[in-house]
C-alpha cells in the first residue's frame, strides 16, 4: 500500500488549447502533491467503462476545472454563448463520481467540478450567467489574473467550508460564465457571491463538497485555501482505513 493516499483526477483530450495531448492544469497536481496526496491522472478516452478499472486505485476523486458541461446531460439544448463541449469526457468523469461516491470515497469539486457533481446528482446550471442572471457581478475574469481575488464569498455558519475557510472575510478569483442553478437533491449550499449566484455546496452523505473558484491558483499566494485540498487527503486518508 502507498504511505500516501492517492487522488484520482481526469485528464482529457481539448483540442480547442492543444491538439494531440490529454491535458490537466498543473496548478491542480501542484496543490494534491503540497497537501500530502498522490495524483493520478486518469485519462478520458471514449470509455467510460474503464472507469470502474480506476476506481479501486483510488482513495479520493478531485473533479477539475474545464470546459462547459453538456447541457443535454441535465435536459437542455446549447445556449449560443455554449460552444465548446465534450461529452465523452462528461461521461467518464461522471462514471468516476458515480462509483466514488458508491464507495464512499470523497470528492472534492472545482468550477466545472461543483457544475458536474450538481448535474450528476439531478441538479440544473446557468448555461451563461451573464444572459440568464439579472444582476450578475463579473465572475468571468481573464485567466491573465488567475490568481487574484475579484468577489467577495458569504460561507453559511458552521459548514464544513466556513470550518475550512471561516474567519477573516472572503474573498476568492473566479473564471466561470456558469453557476448552479438548482441544487440537486440532497447538496446544502454553503458559499454564495454577493449577487445570490452559488459558490460553494456540501453533501455529507455523499462525502463530497465543491467550490465555484479556483483554489489551486491560490494555495502558494494565499495559504488560507490550503485546507481545501487538505481535508481531501484528510478524508482520503479516513477511506483508505489508516
Ligand atoms: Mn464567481
Amino acid at each position: 500500500m502507498p504511505v500516501r493516499p492517492v487522488i484520482g483526477m481526469i485528464t482529457a483530450p481539448n483540442p480547442k488549447l492543444l491538439h494531440g495531448r490529454h491535458l490537466i492544469n498543473t496548478s491542480y497536481v501542484r496543490a494534491v502533491i503540497a497537501a500530502g496526496g498522490t495524483p493520478l491522472l486518469i485519462p478520458s478516452d471514449g470509455d467510460d467503462g474503464l472507469a470502474a478499472e480506476y476506481l479501486p486505485l483510488l482513495h479520493g476523486l478531485l473533479v477539475p476545472g474545464g470546459e462547459d458541461v453538456t447541457p443535454a446531460l441535465y435536459g437542455e439544448d446549447p445556449l449560443r454563448q455554449v460552444t465548446f463541449m465534450n461529452e465523452e469526457k462528461d461521461r467518464m468523469e461522471l462514471a468516476l463520481i458515480r462509483g466514488a461516491v458508491e464507495r464512499g470515497m470523497p470528492v472534492f469539486g472545482i468550477c466545472r467540478g461543483i457544475q458536474l457533481l450538481n448535474v450528476c446528482f439531478g441538479g440544473t446550471l446557468y448555461q451563461d450567467l451573464p444572459a440568464q442572471y439579472p444582476g450578475v457581478l463579473g465572475h468571468a475574469q481573464d485567466m491573465a489574473i488567475r490568481g487574484q481575488l475579484t468577489h467577495r464569498v458569504t460561507l453559511e455558519p458552521d459548514s464544513l467550508l466556513e470550518k475550512l475557510l471561516g474567519g477573516e472575510p472572503l474573498s476568492v478569483n473566479s473564471y466561470h460564465h456558469q453557476a448552479v442553478r438548482t441544487p440537486a437533491p440532497g447538496f446544502t449550499v454553503t458559499a454564495r457571491a454577493a449577487d445570490g449566484v452559488i459558490e460553494g455546496v456540501e453533501d455529507p452523505e455523499r462525502n463530497l463538497y465543491a467550490v465555484q473558484w479556483h483554489p489551486e491558483d491560490l494555495v502558494e499566494s494565499h495559504p488560507r485555501f490550503r485546507s481545501l485540498f487538505r481535508h481531501l487527503v484528510e478524508r482520503a486518508e479516513q477511506y483508505a482505513g489508516r
